[in-house]
């Protein structure tokens, strides 16, 4: 009997792909590999590679749901009008969806919930979080089959950085795509192809030698999509993630693993790659479509605008006890690691885009 060959790991496939068919972009490598990277694992919490605002504490999803109930009441919801639809991008292990939901019922936000999630990993643990608050939720591959009926309030933590992106690089002739090539089954980065100077935007044109530029065309269409669903269903689309207001010159892109910074161009499949957003793009999505788009908030000073610090205070009055004196420190570590500029406070960014019908959406 003859044996099948050995299954080949992702990183030989790839590197056999790339030899027999030449060098691919790096939107490409990058999608490849966190496509498989999420597909079988929970990268979420010590144990995993990194930590995110929901899963520091319960806080920052109360907040966040007392936002969209605040923002639906004040738009108003005629009895007989259908439910809005929570919807969530990339829900991780539905941390923030329970927490929003939990907060949210209490001032009377009850929306049907869709989440948007390729991972069949995590929407296994999405599904096993929701149970335990009595919710039930709608699994969506992307935007395209989410419901038409109603208002859709939107929230995408740290989604859009998973995104793939295109780099472009400054070489000595002009700009260039930046490729991912393979020797010897390692992967590095390459100049492609020259690209014509008008892709480029005219203030970053001269920019000096190996300067980069990052374009992520499928968060653009990504929200140029919901933008215009928005427009005409109702609702809002809230985004925090690490970014800047581009296009900028800065090659962003970064590997972790194990809590650690790692090469990008190795163990594909095996670490969370990401860019920071360029929320000056998406804005201008937003804006197109006919949304009103809030200022771009700093994370600490959004989430103090909403009342963190009275949360706080009442998390640490209600533990009481023995357990007292924990509860309080753990809190207050959490507060200072979602709002400290030097922590997560400036470096995460707050969005959000709001149907031109709706009111003005709170905290900026
Ligand atoms: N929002 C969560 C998880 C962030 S990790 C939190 O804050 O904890 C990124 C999430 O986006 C994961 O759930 C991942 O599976 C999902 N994701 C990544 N790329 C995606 C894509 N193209 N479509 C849908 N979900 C995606």
């Amino acid at each position: 009997m003859i044996n099948p060959p050995p299954e080949l790991t992702l990183s030989a496939r790839l590197a056999r792909a790339i030899t027999l068919g030449g060098p691919i972009s790096l939107a490409q490598f990058m999608a490849t590999a966190n496509t498989a990277y999420y597909a079988i694992r929970d990268p979420l919490g010590a144990a995993g590679d990194f930590i995110t605002a929901p899963e520091i504490s319960q806080m920052f999803g109360e907040l966040i749901g007392l936002w969209l109930a605040d923002l639906s009441a004040r738009a108003g919801n005629p009895p007989e009008s259908p439910k809005p639809h929570y919807v969530e991008l990339g829900p991780g292990r539905g941390t923030l969806a329970v927490d929003a939901l939990r907060a949210g019922a209490k001032a009377g936000f009850t929306p049907s919930v869709h989440f948007v999630e390729t991972s069949p990993t995590l929407r296994a643990a999405q599904a096993t979080a929701l149970s335990a608050v009595l919710a039930d939720a709608h699994w969506h591959d992307d935007i395209s089959t989410l419901p038409t009926d109603a208002p859709l309030l939107v929230v995408a933590n740290e989604f859009f950085d998973a995104l793939p992106v295109h780099q472009l690089v400054k070489g000595a002739d002009g700009w260039h795509q930046r490729l991912v090539a393979c020797q010897d089954e390692l992967f590095l980065p390459i100049a492609g192809k020259r690209v014509p100077d008008d892709v480029i935007p005219a203030d970053l044109r001269a920019a000096p030698l190996g300067a980069v530029i990052e374009t992520c065309p499928l968060a653009v269409q990504i929200v140029a999509d919901l933008a215009a669903r928005i427009a005409h269903q109702g609702g809002a689309l809230l985004i925090i993630d690490y970014g800047y207001e581009g296009p900028a010159i800065g090659d962003t892109l970064q590997a972790v693993r194990a809590h650690k910074y790692a090469n990008p161009y190795e163990a594909v499949g095996a670490q969370d790659l990401t860019c920071h957003v360029d929320f000056a793009t998406l804005a201008a999505a937003g804006a197109r479509a006919g949304l009103r788009v809030s200022a771009l908030a700093d994370q600490g000073a959004w989430l103090n605008a909403l009342g963190i610090k009275a949360r706080a205070e009442a998390l640490i009055a209600g533990a009481g006890g023995r357990v007292e004196a924990t509860v309080a420190d753990s809190v207050a570590a959490a507060l200072h690691r979602l709002t400290a500029p030097d922590q997560m406070g400036t470096l995460f960014k707050v969005m959000a885009l709001v149907s031109e019908d709706w009111p003005e959406a709170a905290g900026f």
